[in-house]
């Protein structure tokens, strides 16, 4: 088993709330009950929903609650290369092709096969620029996408237990580089993860439906799959998940402890403690009890 390495990986597009507490938390509890590494990588790679200064901000809360990285954090905009050199060996292997389809195409071939029904607003793409079928017709690629395989695809949450799916029924070819040129969060997640060897991705439930795609893309680029937990979320008052888009708080790390004691609840944790460092130690020890490496 290759060393434990675990990270949390926020998107610099405004302050932590409550709900991505949680998830830092609980990657950070993970690693060390593991005895691993933690890592943070701030995903800025859709440059245009970042906030200036929020990475800032959110290693700032961080500290305040005392969770330091192992590592100085990595930074996604500096490392388009590798995802580009990620890329062009998926081209290469004929693992992804240029895709030359606006929405308005993908929805006009949905509708004439019948299938335009969207999952969660997003269009299943139905593979109208795949090689096999002619691939760019003579248009220009405007983006690119992965060739999923088909099949259902088995993987396990240590958390949700088993899940499935059928990522070309579901989801369908998915982009790895983006009509407006930026790379795509699923491409830079993926590279990032097996670059930086981590073996366990701790995260919110709100990601869980990336995990098959992102396994997909991890076996075309010969990368080993890590763990997966995905945790509980925090409910805005609308019943809806809690996030910057419907307007969550930011984080108030003025008294940490109230901001621990809130995220540990949510985990199902009950955690006694003074101090920061106490209470840290604490809830790792609790938390190593119930997802720990076991004796
Ligand atoms: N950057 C993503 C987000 O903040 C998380 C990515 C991940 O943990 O895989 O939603």
């Amino acid at each position: 088993m290759p060393p434990y390495v675990g990270r949390f990986a926020p998107s610099p597009t405004g302050p932590l709330h409550a709900g991505s507490l949680v998830a830092a938390l609980a990657s950070w509890l993970d690693a060390r009950a593991h005895g691993g590494r933690w890592l943070v990588r701030i995903e800025d790679v859709d440059v245009p929903r970042c906030v200036e200064g929020a990475d800032g901000t959110i290693l700032q809360q961080l500290a305040d609650c005392g969770l330091t990285p192992d590592e100085a954090p990595i930074y996604q905009s500096r490392r388009s290369a590798l995802y580009q050199r990620a890329l062009d060996m998926l081209v290469e292997y004929r693992q992804a092709y240029g895709c030359a389809c606006s929405r308005k195409d993908i929805e006009a071939e949905l509708q004439r096969l019948g299938r335009d029904k969207p999952r969660h607003g997003e269009l299943v793409y139905p593979g109208t620029c795949r090689p096999e079928r002619g691939g760019l017709h003579g248009k220009p690629a405007r983006a690119w996408r992965l060739q999923v395989v088909p099949g259902t695809l088995l993987w396990n949450d240590r958390r949700l237990g088993p899940q499935a799916q059928d990522v070309e029924a579901e989801v369908g070819d998915f982009v790895l580089r983006r009509a407006d040129g930026w790379f795509a969060y699923q491409l830079a997640v993926v590279v990032d993860d097996g670059v930086q060897g981590v073996t366990d991705v701790v995260r919110g439930e709100d990601l869980a439906d990336n995990t098959a795609r992102q396994i997909l893309l991890q076996a075309a680029l010969g990368l080993p799959r890590p763990r997966y937990l995905h945790t509980p979320l925090v409910l805005g008052p609308n019943g809806e998940k809690l996030s910057k888009q419907n307007g969550a708080q930011a984080l108030d790390t003025a008294n940490p402890l109230a901001a621990l004691r809130a995220a540990a609840a949510v985990l199902g944790l009950q955690v006694q403690g003074e101090t920061v460092g106490d209470w840290l130690a604490a809830a790792t020890q609790q938390w190593a009890g119930r997802w720990g490496p076991g004796p």
